[in-house]
């Protein structure tokens, strides 16, 4: 069987194709540009392709809810040319085979669940840290939707007193994603998060942020496995202090063995790598 996947991201489109156990047989990407040039490249690579079903997972927020008049929509975003879009409507126009739509990442969650680090798992938590922080999880088998979507990367949390930065949300100033995304490492130090040393100050402070939010997911949806993906986590050093951080400051209020003696086990980097949107997309194809 061939599944497609359409990960749609603010900053670049990936395209796949894999089978249902998934293995990726051809994969592409291109640069976001207007919803005509973007699609038209989408189209280009599923034509004759023979794919049974294609998942869309998108950039947020987004209309998941089938019952609703605006489904398969991306709602209203910043991002020029795309507010208000009906991408899966679009889609089907010129693909017209069944699709799932859902965000990237519920969608890496569930591939996560399938094929990565969380496989075989209930329920598990994934959270990307790039250009913008988002969540996805994996809740008694499925995917929380809601009146929405979860929008993870908003939450309040507490700012370190060392901490002036004003923060990046266009919406909140210093919500997590605020205070904790690729840019806002990036405006608050004045360098590339990539080019920070890793003995840095900032990964201390990006740490404890990031162990506030996930101390706040462990409370509130108790997950089986937290994956963080997403460019930040390319700096591996964050994991063990992330880890310890989380250790402080739920401080044995949570007595279980994975985050008393499994730890670095229960907070990890995506099984599936850099493939974790691509596969989660066919994930969502697979669940159709
Ligand atoms: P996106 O969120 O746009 O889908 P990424 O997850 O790759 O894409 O996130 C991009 C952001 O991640 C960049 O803006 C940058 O701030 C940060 N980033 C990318 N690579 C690294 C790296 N090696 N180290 C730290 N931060 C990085
Ligand atoms: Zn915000």
């Amino acid at each position: 069987m061939k599944l497609g996947a359409i990960e749609a991201g603010g900053t670049k489109f990936v395209c796949g194709i894999a089978d249902e156990k998934g293995n990726i047989l051809e994969r592409v990407s291109f640069p976001t540009e207007t919803p005509e040039i973007t699609l038209q490249k989408v189209y280009d690579f599923f034509k004759n392709k023979g794919v049974e079903a294609i998942g869309v997972g998108s950039f947020g927020p987004i209309d998941p809810n089938p019952n609703s008049e605006t489904y398969g929509y991306i709602t209203k975003t910043p991002k020029r040319y795309w507010s208000n879009f009906n991408l899966i409507g679009e889609l089907q126009k010129n693909l017209n085979i069944p699709m799932a739509f859902d965000t990237d990442v519920n969608g890496a969650a569930l591939g996560e669940a399938t094929w990565g680090s969380a496989k075989g798992l209930k329920n598990c938590l994934y959270l990307t840290i790039g250009t913008g922080i988002g969540g996805g999880a994996l809740v008694s088998e499925k995917l929380v939707h809601g009146m929405l979507h979860p929008e993870m990367g908003h939450i309040f949390i507490r700012r370190h007193q060392s901490d002036s930065y004003v923060g990046k949300c266009p919406f909140h100033k210093d919500c997590f994603e605020g205070l904790a995304s690729g840019p806002a490492i990036e405006e608050r130090w004045g360098v590339k998060a990539s080019e920070l040393p890793i003995d840095h100050e900032a990964w201390k402070l990006e740490a404890y942020y990031l162990a506030q939010a996930l101390v706040n997911y462990i409370l509130t949806i108790s997950p089986e496995k937290i994956i963080l993906g997403g460019g930040v986590m390319k700096q591996s050093q964050l994991f063990p202090l992330i880890r310890k951080n989380v250790k402080e400051m739920l401080n044995d209020y949570v007595q279980t063995k994975e985050i008393l003696e499994n730890i670095d086990d229960y907070i990890v980097y995506p099984g599936l790598g850099d493939n974790a949107g691509l596969l989660g997309c066919i994930a969502l194809a697979l669940n159709i």
